[in-house]
């Protein structure tokens, strides 16, 4: 500090000699405001944020298609195991796995297990299932041509829905077979399939009767046939929904392999 004294008072002896008399104070004016707004500038970051739409323009269903799988059921039921994943397990008899034609080019999709699915260990055989089933072969199709699986596999006591966590857990191994199948449609049975499939937030009534998308595959949401038990006056509306994937289905049917062999 001494020697920062000692030196001014030299420079000020010296400024003296050369005939400096005094030292007007300067007014440093403050700096301009923008100063810290470049810095603003400066940390933002540099490459423009880039969204995929940007790049290829609006993104169709198609462009986001699953892709191929290599996995098979039999693994993913052996990775299911006895499984304690989620709460649902302590009350469960069996594990309920999807079941069918695993070419089918329709799959159903159901909300979990009722109490004769849990004890024969097969989706939609109770009364609902035999619903289905009829359902089924109104559209032309046998049950066996079809996949038929549910969101949980487990039973939820008393027949409540999959709690959000519960689905969570459970649908990754319904998504991991539908990569496998690549259903061209799949019909979602009530409100908790289609929004757990779906990821949205729309009600059944809303969405029903109306062909939505799950990564380039048709989905078809209508009624789950225990609400129909509950409520027949609802099958006109299931019929019409079902008549919808029965023509999809028929007009992109592949043409007859006819070549001689
Ligand atoms: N209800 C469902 O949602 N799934 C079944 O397997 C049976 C009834």
């Amino acid at each position: 500090m001494n020697d920062v004294i000692d030196l001014t008072k030299k420079q000020l002896e010296h400024l003296r000699v050369l005939g400096v008399e005094g030292i007007q104070s300067v007014h440093v004016p403050a700096l301009p405001q923008r100063l810290p707004r470049q810095r603003e500038v400066i940390e933002q970051p540099q490459a423009e944020s880039i969204s995929p739409n940007s790049l290829f323009g609006n993104l169709s269903p198609a462009d986001t298609a699953l892709a191929p799988s290599t996995e098979t059921f039999e693994q993913i039921h052996c990775e299911v195991g006895d499984c304690t994943r989620c709460p649902l397990y302590r009350e469960r008899t069996h594990v309920v796995h999807t079941e069918g034609n695993r070419k089918a080019r329709l799959m159903f999709v159901g909300e979990a297990p009722g109490a004769d699915e849990d004890i024969q260990a097969r989706p939609f055989v109770g009364r609902a299932g035999q619903l289905l089933t009829k359902i089924i072969e109104a559209i032309g199709l046998k049950r066996e041509e079809v996949l038929i699986g549910n969101i949980n596999r487990c039973r939820p006591p008393g027949n409540r829905a999959p709690t959000p966590e519960e689905a969570a857990m459970c649908k990754p191994y319904l998504l991991r077979e539908i990569a496998i199948v690549q259903p061209e449609v799949i019909v979602v049975l009530g409100n908790t399939a289609m929004k757990n499939l779906l990821d949205t937030k729309e009600g059944i009534t809303r969405l029903r009767g109306r062909f939505q998308d799950y990564k380039g595959i048709k989905v078809m949401p209508t009624f789950h046939p225990a609400y129909l038990l509950r409520d027949p006056s609802k099958k006109r509306e299931t019929w019409e929904d079902l008549k919808k994937v029965r023509d999809y289905l028929d007009s992109h049917r592949s043409p007859p392999n006819n070549t001689d062999e």
